[in-house]
Order: C-alpha cells, then sequence, then structure tokens
C-alpha cells in the first residue's frame, strides 16, 4: 500500500493539498502554499476547494484518500469539521476551531495554526521571548483584544497560554465577551475582564492591542476612537489581524499617534508555515512563502 511519505519522498504521483471554505477564491494561500511545496521539491498540488455547509460531510471524508496531505478550513467551518475528525489536537480542542487538517495513516487529525501563527507574528515585531523550550514568553504583557468570534478565541488561549499579565476582551456584543472570558479562566489564573465599551478602557504598562473582528475590512472604523487610543503608552504594540486592506482605519489611527503597528499578513504566513509542517514534516522555507505573498 503506499503511503504519504512514499509520496513525500518523490516515490509517486501528484499529491494534493487544499483549503475548505465558503468563500474560498480570494484566499492567498494557493500562492505562498504552492510556492513552498515546488521549492521543497514536493509533487504536490494546493487547491481551492470550495465547499458549502451541505457538502463539508463528503468533502472531509474526501481527504481520506491516498494522494490527498490534508487541508487548511477557513470560513464557516473551522468549528463544524470538529466532528467529523478522528482526532483533535489539545490547543485545537481548547479553542473549539480547526484550520488544518492532516491525513496520516488513514486517520483524519485536526490542530489550530492561527494561534501559534499570532504568536510568531508578534515575536516577529519583538514582542515576546522565546524560552529554552522554544516556547514564546508574553510575560508582563497586558493585551486588549478586539473581538469575541473565532479568531480572537485562537488569540484568547494562545495569549494567555503564553504567560500574559491581563487580558482585557472588547467586543460589541458583551455576553460573546463574557463568554470567551469564562472559557479562557478555565486554563488561565491571571485576570480577565470583557467589556463592550472602549471608554471604561484604562491603560496599562506594556499593552498589545489586537484587532481580531471583520471591523476595517470594509469599512473605514475601528473599536477604538482616536481619545482612547491616546491614553495608552508610547510603546504600545498595535496588531491588526486583517491584511486587506494593508493599512486599516485602526492602523492609521495608531501611527497617527507615533504607536508601533503591523496587520494580519505575517500571521497569515505564520500559520500557513505551521500547516505546511504538519502536512509534510518538513521546515517550512519561509522566506520562499514569505516573498510568493509580496
Ligand atoms: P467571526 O468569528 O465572524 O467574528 C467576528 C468578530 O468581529 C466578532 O467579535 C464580531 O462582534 C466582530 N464584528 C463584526 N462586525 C463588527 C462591527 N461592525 N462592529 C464591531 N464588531 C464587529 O470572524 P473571525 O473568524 O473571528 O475573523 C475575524 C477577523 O480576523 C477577520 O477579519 C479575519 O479575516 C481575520 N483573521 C485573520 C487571520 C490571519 O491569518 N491574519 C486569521 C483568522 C482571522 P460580535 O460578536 O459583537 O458580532
Amino acid at each position: 500500500m503506499s503511503t504519504n511519505s512514499d509520496h513525500l519522498s518523490g516515490n509517486l504521483t501528484c499529491l494534493r493539498v487544499g483549503l475548505i471554505g465558503d468563500p474560498v477564491v480570494h484566499s492567498l494561500s494557493p500562492r505562498f502554499q504552492q510556492a513552498a511545496l515546488d521549492a521543497c521539491g514536493i509533487v504536490a498540488r494546493y487547491e481551492l476547494w470550495q465547499t458549502p455547509g451541505d457538502k463539508l460531510v463528503e468533502r472531509v471524508r474526501s481527504l481520506c484518500a491516498k494522494d490527498c496531505l490534508g487541508a487548511n478550513v477557513t470560513i464557516p467551518h473551522k468549528r463544524a469539521v470538529l466532528p467529523l475528525l478522528d482526532e483533535i489536537d489539545p490547543l485545537a480542542a481548547k479553542i473549539g476551531a480547526v484550520n488544518t487538517i492532516v491525513h496520516r495513516d488513514d486517520y483524519l487529525s485536526g490542530y489550530n495554526t492561527d494561534a501559534p501563527g499570532l504568536l510568531c507574528a508578534l515575536q516577529e515585531q519583538g514582542i515576546g521571548k522565546t524560552e529554552p523550550g522554544g516556547q514564546v514568553s508574553l510575560k508582563g504583557y497586558t493585551v486588549v483584544l478586539l473581538g469575541a468570534g473565532g479568531a480572537a478565541r485562537g488569540a484568547a488561549f494562545a495569549l494567555t497560554g503564553a504567560g500574559i499579565e491581563l487580558l482585557i476582551i472588547l467586543n460589541r456584543h458583551l455576553e460573546r465577551a463574557q463568554m470567551l472570558a469564562a472559557d479562557v479562566q478555565q486554563h488561565y489564573d491571571g485576570p480577565v475582564f470583557s467589556l463592550n465599551d472602549p471608554t471604561f478602557l484604562i491603560p496599562h504598562a506594556s499593552a498589545i492591542i489586537i484587532n481580531a473582528t471583520s471591523l476595517g475590512m470594509h469599512e473605514d472604523a475601528s473599536m477604538l476612537p482616536n481619545e482612547v487610543l491616546a491614553r495608552f503608552d508610547p510603546d504600545t504594540f498595535v496588531y491588526d489581524m486583517i491584511y486587506n486592506p494593508s493599512q486599516t482605519y485602526l492602523l492609521c489611527q495608531a501611527r497617527a499617534i507615533g504607536l508601533r503597528t503591523a496587520n494580519g499578513l505575517s500571521m497569515l504566513l505564520h500559520q500557513g508555515a505551521q500547516s505546511f509542517t504538519l502536512w509534510t514534516g518538513k521546515p517550512a522555507p519561509l522566506d520562499v512563502m514569505r516573498a510568493a505573498l509580496g
């Protein structure tokens, strides 16, 4: 019987890996994943698998084909795929969302690489330290997390797992922020506050503000009024998970008062790099992937 490792060592025909979601057409993943596969000499195609909800079960089953390495999963299926898999990595289970499926020995395993991807993206900006075991430490930082949806959930578990001092979740619907705070508190001893009114935000030293809402994708708007942002220390770092547009309204507000900023392209890159390694067992060619993103 052939295995994925036969394919990876170049013995057999073309492998497949792809993105499951609805919609998928605008995704940047094929661009940098295909570049990585080619650069590592892996004969495989990264495909776009447009999948409406009523076709999800069938699509996930199709990942058990011999030539399939696995998949990425995006909106709106990151939660729905969990019960369709054979095993779930503990971090993905805690977050309740899978963005990477690996097909190995006829088993489908689910992982979440969005969360560690965010930590790598922050680290690239000089935020946090790498501990001897390779884990990222964010000890001493306070995080203001904007949003309480899927991406915010992953961020909240990643950040608290990295040892931040305090987490403040600000969300339009307060009850969603409170639910996320309660889930996080089951695994984290530090303080977690939930808010829906930014005017109650009290600035803290060593703050990181992370936008994990979709506000700013299609409109010139942000969760934080200028006067609230201006209360933060000049060393505050502002990260927006949105990468299209590359400069959101929030990033423009922050830059206008001299705060350091970055957009979500680095998180996209690092989550993709970790997915690549899970599928192939090989280190991701980060420079190739970064160059392919442009
Ligand atoms: P989601 O689960 O649908 O959550 C959306 C969040 O945005 C919720 O907190 C929602 O608040 C908030 N929101 C939506 N419209 C709003 C508005 N008009 N005003 C205030 N808040 C609003 O989506 P998601 O999967 O978490 O994704 C969120 C963002 O992260 C998206 O822009 C996505 O592209 C980005 N993302 C980036 C990466 C990356 O690699 N860079 C990875 C994952 C996600 P309510 O709860 O009050 O509705």
